[in-house]
């Protein structure tokens, strides 16, 4: 961290992605030893992309989500 000033705050300015805490990249341990991956919530550039869905890349492709709350059912 070598910020050494504020500057005055943004409402609108990027957000630095908190998962990667702005690096662009997770550690996972996927695969039996950890090692390091592009962000899926950022896509690697440590900017937090609003309304940016991580979870759609780890959905199957074609597999249809819906938004609505499923009705309950017994
Ligand atoms: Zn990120």
């Amino acid at each position: 961290m070598a910020e050494a000033k504020e500057e005055a705050k943004e409402p609108e300015g990027p957000i630095p992605c908190s998962p990667c805490r702005g690096s662009g990249k997770l550690n996972s341990n996927s695969g039996g030893e950890p090692h390091q991956v592009d962000c899926p919530w950022c896509e690697g550039s440590g900017v937090l992309i609003e309304e940016h869905d991580a979870q759609a890349a780890q959905r199957p492709e074609g597999e249809a989500v819906d938004d609505k709350p499923q009705p309950a059912v017994d």
